[in-house]
């Protein structure tokens, strides 16, 4: 099944041709509408004639989340403020947000997309969509929401959180697609397993979308058999929209990326150079169909691989692997973003803490800190220092929402960095 059938299977070298027409209208209206892109453009000695193959990419400047920072409020904006109908933020935890700004064509896109990824996972008009992503300036839930309206989905706007009554609307409902974070359901999983709910029996659950967050095969098995459904995984971010940028199709053999909005590259974050076929590198996107705010080559810090060969589902847009992570420090625990700066703060104000830490992180959703006690606290035994220890885990849990676990070193324990420290051990597997 497919939603817009032509768009979806159109040959590769059709695509190339639109890619490419895409791509210099694009370049041609940043370098007239967007003076900070005609600044960066100039400064690299290109016009946008100078775009004359698709290859010709690798001239652009790339953008960055810094760029969307130093731009807030409508820096980026191509069109006149007028035409713009919807703004969203990311979820950024630290300094100013990256703020999104759309027309009322870029809302319509977006939710066409949607559609796409809907009907290619089976999902139809008759579905009941419970969308339990957070409503409001992230894009997650809205985005979602109105691509399933286009389709003619009914859906539940639940949102996050309030799980009893999430539990309510589906047996009420009949509920049998859910858009959902990883760690929510494993959550929702638990408290239906608590209250005696099977819900291969009890509920009409038949299939989930998940995403947001990085999460594994085995995370996606175990949640498949918990409920009785198929999960389907969703890549997006917001400065492309937010969800509907790639999706899985039916055979779940890698995310679709939607190439006929997004020109996407795979490059080397080191050099910022493309990396070869099938190799592991960021994913980098050029807008292709954005009015309010094209982006040239943004850089996502998402770190994935192109899947070979076609996919049996007939589409021709090629496919990537889970995201495997973020090159960038940012990570991830419980769907929660955290930067190692906001550990680091609440570690360095508490008394008897020394500077040197550590986060490590063995599973997506617990994250372990290790931190050595200052040298006038130490008098060769740590073990009694529980006062200590429970301060440390409740600031830390107060600062980013997530417990941790908290192991206290004796002064000296961890390596002395030269240059930059290694501060987020991250020991995730895929
Ligand atoms: P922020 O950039 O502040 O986290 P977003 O809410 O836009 O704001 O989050 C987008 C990011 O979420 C992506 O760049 C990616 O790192 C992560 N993400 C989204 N979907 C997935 C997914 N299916 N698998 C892994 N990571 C994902
Ligand atoms: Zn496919």
């Amino acid at each position: 099944m497919f939603w817009q059938k032509q768009a979806e299977t159109i040959g590769r070298k059709t695509l190339e041709a639109f890619q490419l027409e895409r791509l210099q209208k694009t370049v041609r209206a940043v370098y007239d509408k967007v003076p900070f892109y005609k600044n960066k453009l100039n400064e690299a000695g290109i016009k946008p004639s100078d775009i004359k193959s698709l290859n010709d990419i690798k001239k652009l400047p790339f953008s960055t989340s810094d760029d969307l920072r130093v731009n807030y409020p409508y820096g980026m904006l191509a069109v006149p403020r007028d035409n713009v109908v919807r703004l969203h933020t990311s979820s950024g935890t630290t300094g100013k947000p990256k703020a999104l700004l759309f027309t009322r064509n870029d809302l319509d896109n977006s939710a066409q997309l949607i559609a796409r990824c809907l009907v290619m996972t089976g999902t139809t008009k008759g579905d009941v969509l419970q969308n339990m992503m957070t409503y409001g300036l992230f894009t997650g839930a809205l985005v979602m929401h109105y691509g399933a309206e286009k389709l003619g989905v009914l859906v539940i706007p639940s949102g996050s959180g309030n799980t009893v009554r999430q539990i309510t609307l589906m047996k009420d409902f009949n509920t049998t697609v859910i858009h959902i974070t990883p760690s929510y359901a494993l959550y929702i999983g638990a408290v239906l397993k608590e209250k005696g709910i099977d819900p291969k029996k009890d509920l009409q659950l038949r299939r989930a979308y998940m995403g947001a967050e990085p999460y594994t095969e085995e995370t996606r098995a175990r949640i498949e058999n918990m409920f009785g459904i198929d999960v389907y995984n969703s890549y997006g971010l917001t400065e492309m929209n937010g969800p509907g940028v790639g999706f899985e199709c039916a055979e779940k053999n890698g995310i679709h990326i939607w190439e006929d909005m997004f020109l996407m590259e795979i490059i080397d974050p080191e050099t910022g150079k493309e990396v070869p076929e099938g190799e592991k590198g960021e994913i980098v996107f050029t807008t292709l169909q954005r009015e309010a705010m094209p982006i040239l080559r943004y850089r996502t810090r998402d770190i994935t691989r192109a899947a070979a060969g076609r996919c049996k589902c007939g589409r021709t847009h090629r496919r990537i692997s889970r995201i495997i992570g973020r090159s960038d420090d940012m990570f991830i625990v419980r769907g929660v973003n955290i930067f190692p700066q906001q550990i680091e703060q609440v570690l360095m104000g508490i008394r008897g803490i020394a500077e040197n830490y550590q986060i490590v992180l063995e599973s997506y959703d617990e994250m372990t800190v290790r931190v050595e006690i200052s040298k006038s606290l130490y008098d060769g035994n740590i073990e009694h220092l529980l006062e200590l220890k429970a301060t440390v885990t409740d600031r830390i849990r107060g600062a980013v929402m997530v417990k941790p676990k908290v192991e206290l070193l004796e002064p000296g324990t961890l390596p002395v960095s030269e240059g930059k420290a290694q501060r987020v051990i991250d020991n995730r597997t895929l």
